[in-house]
């Protein structure tokens, strides 16, 4: 990829507002909540559980739709949009890792990381190909024929990571990807992340508080279906573990 202009927004999202149940039950898990974040950025998102994070995150991957609001894709409106269309926003533009890895338990890693890729209809020696790029970039090439279980935590969400982007979204979005991980697994899952980052992909990541410190260069902060802060935050250190040298966490 080449490097975009950090100035165009890739995800706009204006006053949304998600509402769950009925007016008698009512849970409002986003109350007017407008998030810019532009081309190359590097975004992580705290909050404490039930505030909203995940709705956020759904409603950012185009799994879910708000109530009300607009949102803007690479400056495209993306609401009112059919569910083929929005699978196919979904398939080439954005990358998703959620905190359990869900990889298929009887393919190896690098068939895991191909599917992706059969959907889309690439040929066998193409998959495996680009399958093996991504799988070294979170060095990991060198464990491509081992089964979910034959691999750590922290391995199976770098090959879970390395099949959201193997199709080369410009986005990824990550769900608390190393809610499952000890330090040094999440230390080398944040690692890849930041990558991906570098090479010019937009990333948000939802982590946690204590996470973000030497990660991301933006914290923002939710709470009770509200953003409550949106700071900057110089990056002070790469985290000790970077997949490629991490190939034990
Ligand atoms: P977080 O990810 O920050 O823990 P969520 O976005 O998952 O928060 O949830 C925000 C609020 O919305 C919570 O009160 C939660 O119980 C509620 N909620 C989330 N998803 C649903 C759903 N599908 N149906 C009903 N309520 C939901
Ligand atoms: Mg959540």
């Amino acid at each position: 990829m080449t490097a975009p202009f950090v100035s165009a927004p890739a995800i706009q999202l204006r006053g949304a507002v998600k509402t769950y149940g009925t007016a008698h039950s009512a849970v409002h898990a986003l109350r007017g909540v407008s998030l810019t974040v532009r081309r190359g950025e590097l975004v992580a998102i705290v909050g404490a559980s039930g505030s909203g994070k995940s709705t956020l995150m759904n409603v950012l991957a185009l799994l879910d739709d708000v109530n009300r609001g607009s949102y803007r894709l690479d400056g495209v409106d993306v609401r009112h949009r059919t569910e083929d269309e929005l699978a196919e926003i979904r398939n080439s533009r954005i990358g998703l890792v959620f905190q359990a890895f869900n990889l298929l338990p009887g393919s190896s890693a690098l068939r895991n990381v191909e599917l992706p890729l059969v959907y889309s209809g690439v040929r066998r020696a193409e998959r495996e190909r680009r399958a093996l790029e991504v799988l070294e970039m979170v060095g990991l090439d060198r464990r491509a024929h081992h089964l979910p279980a034959e691999l750590s935590g922290g391995e199976q969400q770098r090959v879970a990571v390395a099949r959201a982007v193997v199709n080369d979204p410009a986005i990824v979005l990550a769900d608390e990807p190393t809610g499952n991980l000890d330090t040094v697994a999440s230390g080398s899952v944040l690692g890849v992340l930041r990558r991906l980052n570098g090479q010019g992909r937009t990333v948000v990541v939802i982590t946690h508080e204590h996470d973000v410190a030497a990660f991301a260069s933006r914290v923002v902060e939710m709470r009770d279906g509200r953003i409550v802060a949106d700071r900057p935050q110089s990056v002070s250190a790469a985290p000790s573990c970077t997949g490629a040298g991490g190939r034990t966490a």
